[in-house]
């Protein structure tokens, strides 16, 4: 775009990163299947030489993310567990890692059982609570790594407030936004350092691709970063960029509906008698609801609900959808449904998962883009299992 005037959102998300071919004037941007680049003379090459260093179409997809997020550089990957691999690289043995502790699995398990052998100790503490980060730093401590909201209990961590400490300190701080998405939240703009996201969810949207990706706005971090991207090959195939970049030309529309579907969700089981308490950022009964509005422009897809259940009952309600369906993942087109305690958080001991608020009760739905009257029908129906 050759304007001053910034495009807005919706412009950049169709348009950033992306113009019509060269040499065919193909409007979308071509599927670039290739691993090699014909050189000139040796070393003589167009910007590209090996499709694990720069691939076309990945190029196109980190310039478009870097643009949704507000960010100057941009990194594909093959996974979100692959673009958060790619910042522990940045570390080395002794140094040190505070994360919050309602965390994607995934993440605490790279940080326990990977990192951990490499001498990078981590602290998981609750970043939603001020004051708390303050008191686990070291000397050491090199990373902050925090999810807002978090997994799967939706508590908001004030990103403002944790970025400018680590800033006093030289701290790196690395956000994952994969549950907002750049739609709702930008943490480059509130002074994080780097952000993540899988867009395995909501940036991909469709259930049909895997990936991750880095941004940053520090070219020599950047650089750090790509170098790292390079030498470790977690790159995505240009197939999966193409996949992200059709994606995300829809993500403010479907963000819209996702977030006013799952308003509505929140609100018909807030007013249900079988239902202990629900988790959703834009409820006023929220415990952080209004940092969320401070710094999100909506609720997000993602609604947790503590049913009045045992997990024998939890589970035969998660069994009976007819329209959500009974997977882990989120942020696709179609709602689906998650039992934590038995699915995706079933690996932390049944006392400290109860310590930390998840209760067996807990079901966590990502609320898709279908009707709304149809997801709240299907909820009626699954609930009525509890008798
Ligand atoms: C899914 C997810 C990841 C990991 O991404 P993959 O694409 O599955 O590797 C990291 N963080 C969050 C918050 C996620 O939801």
């Amino acid at each position: 775009m050759k304007s001053e005037r910034k495009a807005g959102f919706g412009t950049l998300a169709i348009h950033a990163g992306q113009s019509p071919d060269p040499t065919t004037g193909a409007i979308m941007t071509p599927v670039y299947l290739t691993s090699t680049y014909v050189q000139e003379a040796p070393s003589k090459t167009k910007g590209y030489d090996y499709s694990r260093t720069h691939n076309p179409t990945r190029t196109a997809l980190e310039q478009n993310l870097a643009a949704l997020e507000g960010g100057k550089f941009g990194l594909g990957f093959a996974s979100g567990m692959a673009a958060i691999h790619c910042v522990l690289n940045l570390l080395r043995a002794g140094d040190h890692v505070i994360a919050g502790n309602d965390l994607y699995g995934g993440t605490y398990r790279i940080l326990q059982t990977v990192f951990a052998k490499f001498g990078v100790e981590t602290t998981f503490v609750d970043l939603t609570v001020p004051g708390r980060l303050e008191a686990a730093f070291r000397d050491s401590t090199k990373l902050v790594l925090v999810e807002t909201p978090t997994n799967p209990l939706l508590r908001c961590c004030d990103l403002t407030a944790i970025a400018k400490v680590c800033r006093q300190r030289k701290v790196l701080t690395l956000a994952d936004n994969t549950f907002a998405t750049p739609y709702l939240q930008n943490p480059l703009a509130l002074g994080c350092d780097i952000v993540t996201h899988s867009t395995t969810k909501y940036l991909g949207g469709h259930s049909d691709v895997v990936g991750g990706v880095l941004i940053t706005n520090d070219a020599e971090l950047h650089k750090r970063l790509a170098h790292f991207q390079n030498s470790c090959g977690g790159t995505p195939g240009p197939m999966d960029c193409f996949l992200v970049l059709r994606g995300t030309k829809t993500l403010h529309i479907r963000m819209e509906r996702h977030c006013q579907n799952a308003m509505q969700v929140a609100k018909w089981l807030e007013a249900d008698t079988r239902v202990a308490r629900v988790l959703y950022p834009w409820l006023p009964s929220h415990p952080n609801h209004a940092l969320a509005k401070r710094q999100m422009r909506a609720g997000g897809g993602m609604v947790s609900v503590e049913l009045k259940a045992t997990v024998a009952q939890a589970k035969k309600v998660c069994s009976s959808f007819q329209v959500f369906s009974l997977a882990e993942s989120l942020g696709g087109v179609e709602s689906l449904v998650d039992h934590p305690a038995t699915m995706t958080h079933a690996s932390i001991p049944p006392a400290a998962r109860r310590a930390a608020g998840l209760e067996d009760g807990l079901i966590r739905l990502s609320v898709g883009i279908e009707d709304a009257d149809d997801l709240i029908a299907d909820l009626d129906r699954a609930m009525r299992r509890l008798k």
